[in-house]
């Protein structure tokens, strides 16, 4: 709007010093007069932009007009963007001090892995030193090759868990990373050390109770299978009492085995007897053992690929084997069980599938957790220990694998344990 009044000023005063200039015969130069003026006026308020804007925080200079309205504006806008720099500065430095207080180490990294902000509780745990380290590479100061290996590898969807070794002490540290910005990283570090040793203990109390029960329990069994031999001679009234004491006994036992062997799956490292396994190979054995072990169950084989699985062949015979046992237990009298070694998706499955009583989907959750039913009266028909899953887990877990679980009551289950394929 004060733009066309500024023009219509101009016009104004152009035809009026025109018609001024007319009336005593210079014209021209009347026009040429108030044009030099005007344009004198405009350097002039140019040149108080120019030295306002050298230091815009001063109120404006005042004028009126174009440039009046000019400056007004350019004053309201530079209010409005110093106001949100300055809350953009203040959310900032809230964020820096709520990481600052924080227990766990926080490392900010740039694109290039250079550190650009770190917390006092990052020190002891990566050795770095606040805030002198910032701008050096993460990588160069950080000696744990299993952190760099980590960090300049791209998949952050698993925390790291490392035993960092100090002078001092070492202690063992869970490192998440999560990307933000523009390729700009944000670490959390954490002592996981007592969450670490407080794991240990319960491991080690359960693999030692186990292991001190197996004994008695041996000889306690074997007395009562040499009793049993001899049948014959003993009253009849303690046979039936007797045959269940040796059932119990029997059920403790295969109750121990698993707990025995879940421990030491947990406590394996991951290159333990590691080797390239042939799985054509292990379901076959697998079969003719469950074979000659459940007479009565069918067992079908279903070998697409030749792919060899890197692992632990006695662990990866274990998880088979229990899906299989669970599926001969819980399928349908005259359907097989179907063992399948197939690859989909660049991924190796291996499959367990019978056609038998199902799982609510309601249970399928919990389902590989220790000692978790679907309903005791299935478990005491069927005399599991309920580990079994637990055991098919961790193994999957060892060999970065994972466990899909398919059912519908009524209709049979499929379990899958899916490997990526370089395993
Ligand atoms: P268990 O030794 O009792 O079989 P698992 O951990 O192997 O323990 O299995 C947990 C529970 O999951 C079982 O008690 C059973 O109810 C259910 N389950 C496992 N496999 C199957 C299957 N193939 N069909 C139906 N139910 C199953």
């Amino acid at each position: 709007m004060s733009w066309y009044v500024t023009v219509f000023r101009l016009v104004l005063l152009v035809a009026l010093s025109a018609a001024l200039g007319w009336m005593y015969g210079y014209t021209r130069e009347a026009v040429i007069l108030v044009l030099l003026v005007w344009i004198g006026f405009w350097l002039y308020q140019m040149q108080r932009a120019l030295l306002w804007l050298a230091n815009p925080e001063k109120p404006p200079p005042h004028t009126f007009g174009s440039w009046g309205e000019l400056f007004s504006r350019i004053y309201s806008q530079q209010k409005k963007s110093s106001k949100e720099n300055a809350q953009l500065q203040s959310t900032v430095e809230y964020l820096q001090d709520s990481f600052a207080a924080m227990r766990d180490g926080v490392v900010m990294v740039d694109k290039q892995g250079a550190i650009q902000w770190l917390n006092r509780a990052v020190e002891p745990l990566l050795g770095l030193r606040h805030p002198d380290d910032t701008g050096q590479t993460l990588t160069n100061l950080v000696r744990a090759p299993e952190f760099n290996e980590y960090f300049l590898g791209s998949d952050y969807s698993k925390p790291l868990q490392y035993l960092a070794v100090g002078e001092n002490r070492s202690r063992y540290l869970r490192v998440d990373v999560t990307r933000f910005g523009e390729g700009e990283r944000l670490l959390f570090i954490r002592d996981v050390s007592s969450e670490v040793r407080m794991e240990n203990m319960r491991r080690d109390f359960v693999a030692n109770v186990s292991h001190e029960l197996r004994t008695p329990l041996t000889v306690i069994s074997g007395y009562l299978s040499t009793i049993l031999d001899n049948s014959k001679e003993l009253p009849q009234r303690y046979i039936r009492p007797l045959q269940q004491m040796d059932q119990q006994a029997q059920r403790m036992e295969n109750l121990l085995k698993d707990l025995l062997w879940l421990s030491r799956i947990e406590s394996e490292k991951q290159d333990d007897e590691r080797e390239n396994v042939d799985v054509r190979a292990l379901l076959q054995e697998l079969k003719d053992e469950l074979g000659e072990a459940y007479p009565e169950a069918t067992i079908a084989l279903n070998i697409e690929i030749e792919d060899k699985l890197y692992g632990n062949f006695r662990q990866l015979y274990s998880a088979v084997s229990n899906l299989v046992i669970n599926a001969i237990k819980y399928n349908a009298s005259d359907c097989p069980v179907t063992i399948s070694w197939t690859s989909q998706f660049g991924r190796l499955r291996l499959q367990v599938q019978d056609r038998g009583i199902g799982i609510d989907s309601s249970h399928i959750p919990r389902l590989t957790e220790r000692f978790y039913r679907v309903d005791d009266s299935r478990n005491s028909a069927t005399g599991g220990t309920g580990l079994g899953l637990a055991i098919v887990k961790h193994v999957a877990a060892a060999h970065g694998a994972t466990l899909e679980i398919n059912s519908r009551l009524g209709e049979g289950s499929t379990f899958t344990l899916v490997f990526p394929k370089s395993s």
